[in-house]
């Protein structure tokens, strides 16, 4: 079976942990949390880097920084992971689902405006896949309207816009290390402060509601309750662990790179053929491989492909159930229907094993595999897809 993700140890983990123990302290902020983030504050140029239990949790902590009450609107896509919406959510926001762009599947920069109503407090973009959104447009809006922007960085780890690091450029930005990521340490992430204002209150908050941080730190001679705050710091163990992974940060991306390089040639043809669409990434992104997809013509073609590849022993995966199309979404007044751009490509795409440690021969095997389906399409056969290169997107079509 060649599974969809699977874990790698890049060589220095275990020496590490035992490390860490041998330091005398396997909390919060030890040795491994300091290397990692200042590591990426200078790799990235970030004013701060804090590192937390997960993204989420650093979703939370933004969330708490700017001071979300209940009422108000934060704009994001419905195409995303549920915590991009819940951080919010938990502090009483209502969620308001934007479309998305057909090229890149990230929040429709253009759709934006349109969405922004006097209880707007912020906009929340998704790096898709760690492809960058187009980050100038959205915080031209932002400025214009005076509201946050906050960068859901879970997938876009050492991935650029215009030369500058995602998760760096709206006033935070969010990363995660879950197994599932680029770099992993098990369960983790990390907040991005790129607005001075925010930092001692995030150290507050991050330290359940004390000026630990500065005590530590010796800036004062005892701490004590001075804020809200919850327990947001992930163990120095964990850190160990993320550290030996981003010190290898380029070799990783790099491995990654190659294999969706490999998909992307090997799979072209069939694009031309128009049996398939191929990710598109913008000239202002420098992705960083987190995922490689295919769009098919049709959810049916789709489900049958996932199905196929299945028998044949490769693990490929869909995701997401569109936000405002779950449950919640619903009770957030929303139905399916009202996103036309989102609910189209949801149920078009499928997500191929993607892992920093996967084989020539795995992946040589599911090229090949995707291929024979790709030849002998069982079902459909005058459904394509057409790509309208003029404008960059892409529209459903029929072959001629
Ligand atoms: C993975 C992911 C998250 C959540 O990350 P955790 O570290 O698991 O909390 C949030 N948003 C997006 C877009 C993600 O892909």
């Amino acid at each position: 079976m060649i599974p969809f993700n699977r874990q790698v140890l890049m060589g220095n983990e275990l020496e590490y942990i035992q490390d860490a123990y041998s330091q005398g302290k396997v909390s919060g902020d030890g040795k491994y949390t300091k290397l990692c983030s200042e590591f990426m504050e200078r790799t990235f140029s970030a004013k701060k880097v804090l590192l937390t239990p997960s993204c989420t949790h650093a979703l939370e902590l933004a969330a708490l920084l700017i001071d979300i009450q209940p009422g108000d609107e934060v704009i994001m896509p419905s195409y995303t992971f549920v915590s991009t919406a819940n951080a919010f959510v938990l502090r009483g926001a209502r969620p308001v689902f934007c479309d998305i762009r057909p090229d890149t599947l990230n929040i429709d920069e253009e759709k934006i405006e349109a969405l922004i109503t006097e209880r707007t407090k912020a906009i929340v973009p998704v790096h898709y896949g760690g492809v960058a959104c187009d980050m100038d447009r959205i915080i031209e809006i932002a400025k214009a309207h005076d509201l946050y922007v906050i960068e859901d960085a879970a997938q876009a780890v050492n991935a650029r816009y215009k030369g500058r690091y995602l998760g760096t450029i709206g006033h935070f930005g969010c990363y995660s290390f879950h197994e599932t990521k680029n770099y992993s340490m098990g369960e983790g992430g990390a907040i991005v402060i790129n607005d001075e204002r925010f930092i001692e209150r995030a150290e507050i908050i991050r330290e359940k509601g004390t000026n630990r941080s500065k005590f530590f730190r010796g800036e004062i001679d005892k701490y004590s309750w001075v804020d809200i705050g919850s327990s947001y710091l992930p163990s120095d163990i964990s850190a160990a662990v993320l550290w030996a992974q981003l010190e290898k940060l380029d070799e990783i991306q790099e491995k990654r790179l190659s294999i969706w390089n490999a998909y992307y040639a090997a799979l072209k043809p069939y694009e031309e053929a128009k049996t398939i669409r191929l990710p598109i990434v913008p000239d202002y992104a420098e992705h960083n491989a987190h995922l490689f997809y295919v769009l098919f013509t049709d959810e049916q073609t789709r489900d049958k492909a996932m199905e196929d590849l299945k028998k044949q022993g490769i693990h490929a995966v869909f995701h997401y159930i569109p936000l405002h199309s779950a449950p919640m979404g619903q009770r957030y007044g929303y139905s399916e229907g009202d996103l036309p751009v989102t609910e189209d490509l949801s149920g078009r795409l499928l997500r191929l094993p993607m892992y920093a440690g996967m084989r020539d021969d795995e992946l040589q095997f599911t090229v090949s595999r995707v291929g024979d389906l790709l030849k002998n399409p069982s079902d459909n056969p005058n459904k394509s897809l057409t790509r309208d290169h003029h404008r960059g997107r892409i529209s459903k079509g029929l072959r001629d």
